[in-house]
């Protein structure tokens, strides 16, 4: 079957024949008819994170090594199971949601529904061939959210950017009506993030983004307060019309953002960063203690609440995002295009 590899890291990605997934066991597999393309897929195709201070964490020491097939917002037809799979006949041929985010399944973590936090991850698209290609395999039908009546590109987009920002949220503890939610950086998982924090019943959204243009879309998508955050006085004028941020949800991840997020933050507020941007921040141990701040990290979401998420959509309550289509054989002018920073919302790749 025809994939697309990561051969080398830092170089672009390449059209591979590769033996398509003959399933055993539990295992299914989809034909792929939507990836969506995610940021973390270039920190793939460069094979490293940047750590700051040049540091990187190195994606070979990590047990990630290529040819990868990369793509984890993988929608498509059930179309194959093994022997043990759980799948009844009529639900063959419809239309799923992978979730990707895999870990060992046996462990504690796995166990308690988290493998997208387990110390061995199997992640699809990232440790094992994700959706950059006709066919993915899935080790168990359980993994396989069904889609029924929402629009298959925008709902590939939920594996990755649409479930990393509802978890992000679902880790603020705020009143929704009244105290204020700060979004840092209006790219694919930041507007997915606005978008389900209106879902969510979130009344008071800020949203800081140095891209005029993503500040504009911000404002039409009904943030209650748009800043950018590089203007001198945009820390006073957020901290004086908010009376200090409650919860700060970072979906850019570097320095600048880091450093004006936990700026915002009230007595008590909460700082979650979720972007891979990079880099690192040195902070005051002692103001960290006396304003009572908690700083944490999110990691896209568990199976469960990929399930949620996707229940909120189909109620017809998270106002779609812009979403555009590109053709699968394409993937170098999408990904190139992603890292060039020139994409309002998401692009999915697309075989039909
Ligand atoms: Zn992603
Ligand atoms: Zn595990």
């Amino acid at each position: 079957m025809r994939s697309y590899a990561v051969q080398m890291f830092c170089q672009p990605v390449v059209e591979m024949d590769m033996a398509a997934p003959a399933p055993k066991g539990t295992e299914v597999v989809v034909e792929v008819t939507r990836c969506g393309v995610c940021h973390s897929d270039l920190h793939i195709q460069d094979g490293y994170y940047d750590l700051g201070g040049g540091k990187r964490l190195s994606l070979a020491d990590r047990g990630v090594t290529p040819p990868v097939v990369m793509g984890h917002e993988v929608l498509g037809r059930l179309v194959a199971k093994g022997p043990d799979a759980p799948v009844s006949d009529d639900t063959m041929g419809k239309t799923f949601v992978v979730y990707p985010w895999l870990g060992c399944g046996t462990c504690e973590i796995c166990q308690r529904g988290e493998e997208n936090l387990c110390a061995t991850p199997s992640s699809i698209g990232v440790h094992r061939a994700g959706g950059y290609a006709e066919r993915c395999l899935v080790p168990h039908p359980r993994y396989l959210v069904d889609v029924t009546g929402i629009d298959p590109t925008l709902a590939a987009t939920y594996a990755c950017s649409g479930l990393t920002a509802f978890s992000a949220l679902k880790k603020v503890q705020i009143a929704k009506d009244r105290e204020w939610l700060l979004i840092l950086g209006l790219g694919g998982v930041g507007l997915s993030g606005l978008e389900i924090a209106k879902a969510l019943g979130y009344q008071k959204i800020a949203v800081a983004d140095i891209d005029p243009a993503k500040r504009d879309l911000a404002a039409a998508c009904g943030a209650s307060l748009v800043v950018d955050p590089r203007d001198a006085g945009a820390l006073a004028a957020l901290q004086a019309k908010t009376g200090g941020i409650a919860a700060a949800i970072d979906f850019v991840g570097g320095r600048a953002t880091a450093e004006f997020g936990i700026a915002t933050l009230r007595k008590a507020g909460t700082y979650i960063i979720v972007g891979l941007f990079g880099g690192d921040v040195s902070m005051s141990l002692p103001l960290l203690v006396l304003r009572a701040l908690t700083l944490r990290g999110s990691y896209v979401g568990n199976l469960g609440e990929l399930r949620e998420l996707i229940d909120l959509v189909k109620q017809g309550r998270v106002k779609p995002m812009p979403v555009e289509t590109v053709p699968m054989a394409k993937v170098n002018s999408a990904l190139d295009r992603l890292r060039a920073g020139h994409v309002n919302g998401r692009l999915v790749l697309a075989r039909d």
